[in-house]
């Protein structure tokens, strides 16, 4: 395993694996790693010959309030695990060799960034999709893999290659990969780590009320009637906020009134302690 920090080490260990006429898959991460990260590289493995794995702290996806300097790095721990999971490359790059000075481009996937995470993030999907835009330029994969827990980014990820041609025409060029959880429940995530033991035993009430909705959405009952009982469930759980809880199209990400014919999902973001948390279930 190489772990990398320059674009042109990393253009060169690509053009080489390439020569060899392997296929590449790319795992973009912001480190801290954890079980839902190596299932999404061992999924990987399954799709490729090779994986690269990004980590990266996106500075431009992190608003001026958000946890940024607090955000988790520890890239010996992380480089020790992928090189377990037999990862061939590692693109670790410091923010100035992804953003040299004058940076001055940006990449907006416009109305499915207006929504959700979006509108409680201004700015979130831009830093997202310019980011993303950039690690495809790098990487050169032929599939990309990202997790359902952050449906709404796997949605604009999947726009954004489709509009701009930024993958090759595989039919999986981007992989949304199942959320991995915990054994209460709570989907696992970096920013789990910033919770108290009893903010932790509280959080499970977010997969919990996201599963009563979505038995209440199936028997019939209405999208803002479920809706409103998800966010009192998780206000009386322990919780904080509730950014939104909402029922959308699982592909156009509209607002939906119950479910149809259409795949449809419940997406939610609460704080809790120092933690924003999402989930997210489909309605089948
Ligand atoms: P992050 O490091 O949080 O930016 O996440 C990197 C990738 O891992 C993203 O595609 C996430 O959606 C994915 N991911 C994070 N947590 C999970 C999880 N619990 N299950 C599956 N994928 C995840």
């Amino acid at each position: 395993m190489q772990t990398i920090s320059r674009l042109d080490t990393l253009r060169h260990a690509v053009t080489l694996l390439k020569s060899g006429g392997k296929t590449l898959a790319l795992v973009p991460t912001m480190g801290a790693l954890h079980e839902g990260h190596l299932t999404l590289v061992r999924t990987a493995r399954r799709h490729a010959d090779a994986v690269a794995v990004s980590i990266f702290v996106n500075p431009r996806q992190f608003g001026p309030n958000e946890d940024f300097d607090a955000y988790p790095r520890r890239l010996e721990a992380d480089a020790a695990l992928l090189a377990a999971e037999g990862v061939d490359i590692v693109w670790a790059p410091p923010p100035a060799e992804v953003y040299p000075a004058g940076f001055a481009t940006s990449v907006s996937v416009s109305g499915l960034d207006a929504v959700l995470c979006g509108a409680a993030r201004p700015g979130h999907f831009d830093g997202v999709a310019t980011v993303v835009t950039k690690l495809f330029n790098q990487v050169q994969p032929d599939v990309a893999l990202f997790g359902e827990k952050d449906w709404q980014q796997l949605t604009i990820i999947r726009r954004m290659a489709r509009d701009l041609d930024l993958t090759s025409p595989r039919a999986d060029a981007i992989l949304g990969v199942p959320t991995v959880r915990e054994a209460d429940g709570l989907a696992m995530s970096s920013r789990n780590q910033y919770l108290t033991p009893e903010e932790r035993a509280a959080a499970v009430a977010l997969p919990r009320a996201i599963a009563a909705a979505v038995t209440a959405l199936k028997g019939g009952t209405p999208a803002a009637q479920a809706m409103a009982d998800l966010s009192a469930a998780l206000l009386a759980g322990g919780f904080s906020r509730v950014d939104y809880a909402e029922l959308r199209d699982a592909t156009t990400l509209d607002l939906l009134d119950a479910p149809g014919a259409a795949p449809a999902r419940v997406l939610v973001a609460a704080h809790i302690g120092k933690a924003r948390l999402i989930d997210n279930a489909p309605v089948i």
